[in-house]
């Protein structure tokens, strides 16, 4: 395993992380089950192979996840490695941010949490709320002074896509500077968005995490788009996946969520393996990328200007689903994602199935998409 600096918090940390939102489950009487003895033997086999960082959040596995990852520390691995979990912001209360914190001190069976993020902030909700009054910012300052909190941190993906996406990540850095201490935010191939408020933040002196360096899954799958990138040079499409988020000298962490001691083994080979991408290499990618991007913007650019619908059918995300499928050819991951549609909390919205075919849309659409018939044909492609 390979070690970092992480910003200037004093911590050094494996550049392999374990995200703990995907521990081992399986499926009962139509329910999702959380194996606990499983996920307990996945975070120590974690230990074993060096990774030092373990990153959760109260909501994860159907709240099972800081209680899983809690038995698995007690015991004498607590002082091994470092704890990030996060504080949902429901509202402007400090009071109420502190009973959140009490409550995953509590699931985490531990004193103090050494990294503790703002939970998905928006640069909207991190000055109205997280900035508020005697509200979280304040009280995470006074609750680092007594020890419980070491490190404030946040997490951050504004739903909103494009552009100005990376612009609202500086200008949270930039509202919070001198406390804020480190960020994880989503980055990888298919995702770069972020790149600049990253880079701003590694030299600002925050540590850096990415989340869903392998796409959230998407990247491991195998896709032969994405391996024919570096054709002949890399194992698989977590493997360019990657190295490519740790070739990146902005970025100290990339954590990975998995499910089987299978995938942390392979990660873990990867994030030991020094093979980062050579510039030529991370070149030939830029340019593949591009294009690939440059196809998917054929069918929708993500604007949002469609939006909304009023049978509240996510046009954009579904259109971006279908993308996976069609452009990087990740097809069981876009089928898998297009039922998760409606069932899962960051998929609030309905499927294709529901549109009526009124056409709004349609006027609005800057590309002229024909969007109904598109909408149509994902649905039986990804439901095929
Ligand atoms: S055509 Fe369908 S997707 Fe478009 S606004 Fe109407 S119901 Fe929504
Ligand atoms: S307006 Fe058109 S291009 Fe923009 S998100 Fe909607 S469908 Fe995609």
């Amino acid at each position: 395993m390979q070690y970092v600096e992480f910003g200037k918090t004093g911590a050094k940390v494996s550049r392999l992380g374990m995200g703990c939102m995907r521990l081992p489950s399986h499926e009962a009487d139509g329910k999702t089950v959380f194996d606990e003895d499983k996920g307990i033997a996945l975070i120590h086999r974690a230990i074993e192979l060096g990774v030092n960082y373990f990153d959760t959040a109260p909501y994860y596995c159907d709240r099972q996840s800081e209680i899983i990852l809690g038995k698995a520390l007690a015991g004498g691995r607590r002082d091994k490695v470092w704890v990030s979990t996060k504080n949902p912001i429901e509202n402007d209360s400090g009071d109420d941010y502190q009973k959140r914190l009490e409550n995953s001190l509590k699931n985490l069976q531990t004193d103090h949490i050494d990294f503790y993020h703002f939970w998905g902030v928006s640069l909207d909700a991190f000055l109205t709320k997280v900035k508020a009054k005697n509200g979280p910012f304040e009280r995470a300052k006074k609750l680092k002074e007594q020890g419980m909190i070491r490190h404030i941190s946040f997490s951050f993906h504004d739903r909103d896509a494009g552009a100005e996406e990376g612009n609202r990540l500086i200008e949270i850095l930039k509202n919070g500077e001198g406390v804020l201490e480190s960020v994880l935010a989503q980055y990888n191939l298919m995702d770069r968005n972020k790149e600049v408020g990253i880079a701003l933040a590694h030299q600002m002196g925050l540590g850096t995490t990415v989340m869903g360096p392998v796409g959230g899954g998407r990247l491991g799958a195998p896709s032969k788009v994405i391996q024919d990138l570096l054709p002949g040079k890399v194992k698989s499409s977590a493997d360019i996946a990657l190295r490519f988020v740790l070739a990146n000298p902005n970025v100290n962490i990339a954590l990975s969520g998995v499910s089987t001691i299978a995938q942390l083994e392979e990660n873990a080979a990867i994030a030991g393996n020094t093979g980062a991408l050579s510039k030529d290499e991370l070149n030939t990618i830029e340019v593949m990328m591009k294009e690939n991007e440059r196809l998917a913007g054929l069918y929708c650019t993500g604007c949002r200007y469609c939006m909304p619908c009023p049978r509240e059918v996510n046009i954009p995300e579904i259109f971006t689903i279908m993308n996976y499928h069609r452009v990087y050819h990740l097809t069981d991951f876009a089928k898998k994602s297009y039922a998760e549609i409606g069932k899962v909390d960051w998929r609030k919205y309905e499927n294709a199935s529901k549109c009526v075919e009124c056409g709004v849309c349609e006027t609005k659409c800057p590309q002229s998409l024909p969007i109904r018939a598109q909408l149509k044909e994902t649905h039986k492609v990804l439901t095929a």
